[in-house]
């Protein structure tokens, strides 16, 4: 499958917001955000007037981003999301938070969502006893989101599970960090994620 092998910050500076997508690095005088908080490339620092599409793309741009999909990817999800009852907007941010890769982010398991994804694509995830490496999967309501017996020894979930990558759960998820397991109690609505961004404009920018 393909996938976005640049460097991770320029899409945080591009988007003028932090995607959180290096994991505990994002939290240190590290981040190259903080450091340089303005568009990549010669013309970055420019200030710009953007134009409605302009907005619409960089919204678009910066969700795509954000859960790390490529433009294939993510209009599939916008068409599922159109052929849903309810706001197109709203689902379409359900549907991208309900992505396994996402789970395991959001419950502590993987410490941003690319390390989440590759977690998912290793086999080391398991969805109510199976295992599951496909990182779009959609989690459904009361599924028990787990990590593999064999993998349990891994460094990197012992760290999880002493409690080294602490997380604030949304509400919509639990987790037991002595099992490794997290259980998705309720499906995400839009008060339950806390990312600013105007669906809105994604749904304007592919309407066109
Ligand atoms: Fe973005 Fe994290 Fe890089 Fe900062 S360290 S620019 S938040 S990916």
């Amino acid at each position: 499958m393909a996938k976005y092998y640049d460097a991770k910050c320029r899409l945080c500076r591009r988007e003028g917001t932090k995607l959180l997508l290096k994991g505990d690095r994002c939290f240190t005088d590290k981040c190259a955000f903080d450091r340089r908080p303005y568009a990549p490339g010669q013309h970055g620092r420019a200030r710009k007037k953007l134009s409605d599409y302009a907005v619409q793309l960089r919204e678009k741009q910066k969700c795509r981003r954000a859960y790390g999909l490529l433009e294939t990817q993510f209009y599939k999800t916008y068409e599922r999301a159109t052929n849903m009852k309810g706001i197109t907007g709203d689902n379409l941010l359900s549907l991208l938070e309900r992505r396994l890769d996402n789970v395991v982010y959001r419950s502590g398991l993987g410490a941003s969502r690319p390390q989440a994804r590759q977690l998912v694509l290793h086999g080391h995830i398991l969805v109510n006893g199976k295992k599951v490496d496909v990182p779009s999967y959609t989690v459904e309501e009361n599924d028990v989101i787990t990590v593999r017996a064999k993998s349990k020894e891994m460094l990197h979930f012992k760290a999880v599970r002493e409690g080294n990558a602490s997380r604030i759960l949304p509400k919509w998820l639990t987790f037991n960090a002595d099992e490794l397991t997290a259980t998705v109690v309720a499906l995400p609505v839009r008060e339950d994620i806390d990312f600013a961004l105007q669906e809105n404009m994604i749904v304007e920018f592919y309407s066109r």
